[in-house]
């Protein structure tokens, strides 16, 4: 078995998981939307309890939650759903306001409106040279931005490569004070941290299963009907299903799949973090203890803030290793069993530098030279050993190479 160190990317589905699907992938083939027989209303109940259970478990109520294919068609939905709705102001394109630091799955989905005539920014963080808080976004860099053609900011709650963790209720404050709407990509926090939408002060949440032990292809995007509703404009039309906002028969095994590790999250997480937070401080020691130079990137490991939150993910490291190739020391590290990554999955096989360390202030070298480690509830002592070992070694066989 390979040590998987790239919980960022994705995770082991429970065994728990496993169990509460197989049913509904077997004899229970129903489909939800099917009324007239028993078989279809099982499945059509299935359906309603997991979205009861997955609101549960993030804050929402269920008639908020809209189950996806992932959270790359959530984000899609969400912006390009309040892009149609709202884009068009006083007769002038809108705009939008991201995070330089965010996921291809909304840079992308930002540039794609940019081309159809939206106007669009991505914001600079806090630099790495600032490390107390390097990768942060300070409101006050979104209130000088946001003009009255802006209606809506896209923001990464815990960032996938640096772990860094924004303060989604002070940008709320400013974004609800200038009329607009917060989007929040939780992908990469539930189960590493507290996420409740409402207290969080989002109008529209994505999340995506395979990031919490539940199943790929699953997803939920999360729009607000208490207080504040949210009106968006769905992108895939069809039958109707998911009040309108996305058609399509119900994926039944992979919405209880997830609304199960959704569950888990929440109720593993007292027992999840401190696991993870130990793993992962002991990952760091060893490594620094083993490689000479290497430095941390993104903000401290112990960062707290004033209302307690913890400013970084607890099951993330993001390193550089000086003097070394980063995709030289993956492809060795691969070849002894090793899986970490150099940054997001997606542009993990891409040779560019990876756009968080670039947008942290980092030059091409530094960022090359980078190692992403995520970890999971099922991370153990031995293979945060063994990956310690694998890598100080690597390191040490590379540099003596001159590489
Ligand atoms: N957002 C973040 C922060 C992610 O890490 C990912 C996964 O790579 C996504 C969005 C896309 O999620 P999915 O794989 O469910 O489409």
């Amino acid at each position: 078995m390979p040590t998987y160190l790239d919980n960022h990317a994705t995770t082991r589905l429970d065994p728990r998981v496993l169990d509460a699907m197989l049913p509904w992938l077997t004899e229970r083939y129903g489909n939800a939307g099917s009324a007239t027989h028993a078989m279809g209303r099982e499945a059509r109940d299935a359906v309603d309890a997991s979205r009861a259970r997955m609101a549960a478990a993030v804050g929402a109520d269920p008639r908020e939650i809209v189950f996806t294919s992932g959270a790359t068609e959530a984000i899609n939905l969400a912006l390009q759903g309040a892009a149609s709705r709202h884009g068009i102001r006083d007769g002038r394109p809108g705009r939008i306001l991201t995070l330089a630091t965010e996921h291809p799955a909304v840079l992308d989905t930002l540039d794609h409106l940019a081309r159809r005539g939206l106007a669009v920014e991505r914001l600079p963080v806090v630099p790495q040279s600032w490390p107390g808080l390097a990768g942060r976004i300070d409101p006050a860099t979104i209130d000088a931005a946001w003009d009255d053609d802006t209606f809506l900011i896209s923001v990464l709650l815990a960032n996938n490569e640096i772990g860094v963790v924004q303060d989604a209720r002070a940008i709320a404050e400013v974004v609800h004070r200038r009329g607009g709407l917060l989007h929040l990509d939780c992908s990469q926090a539930l189960g590493r941290m507290p996420v409740d939408v409402d207290a969080l002060g989002a109008d529209l949440a994505s999340f995506s299963a395979h990031k919490f032990h539940g199943p790929k292809g699953v997803g939920a995007l999360w729009v607000r009907r208490r207080g504040r509703p949210v009106r968006i404009d769905p992108l895939v039309f069809g039958g109707g299903q998911e009040r309108g906002l996305r058609s399509g028969t119900h994926d039944v095994a992979g919405i209880i799949g997830m609304a199960t590790a959704a569950e888990l999250a929440v109720t593993e997480l007292p027992a999840d973090v401190p696991l993870m937070r130990r793993l992962r401080d002991r990952l760091m020691a060893g490594l620094a203890a083993g490689i000479d130079g290497l430095v941390l990137n993104g903000p401290p490991l112990d960062g707290i803030l004033a209302d307690g939150a913890t400013l970084r993910l607890v099951n993330n490291l993001n390193v550089r290793v000086p003097g070394v190739d980063g995709q030289t020391l993956l492809a060795t590290l691969d070849a002894e069993g090793l899986a970490v990554s150099s940054g997001s999955a997606c542009s993990s096989e891409q040779p560019r530098p990876s756009h968080v360390l670039l947008a942290l202030g980092l030059d091409d070298d530094q960022a090359r030279s980078s190692l992403r480690f995520g970890l999971s509830r099922f991370t153990t002592d031995e293979e945060i050993d063994t990956a310690i070992r694998l890598v100080a070694a690597g390191v040490a066989r590379l540099r003596s190479l001159g590489r």
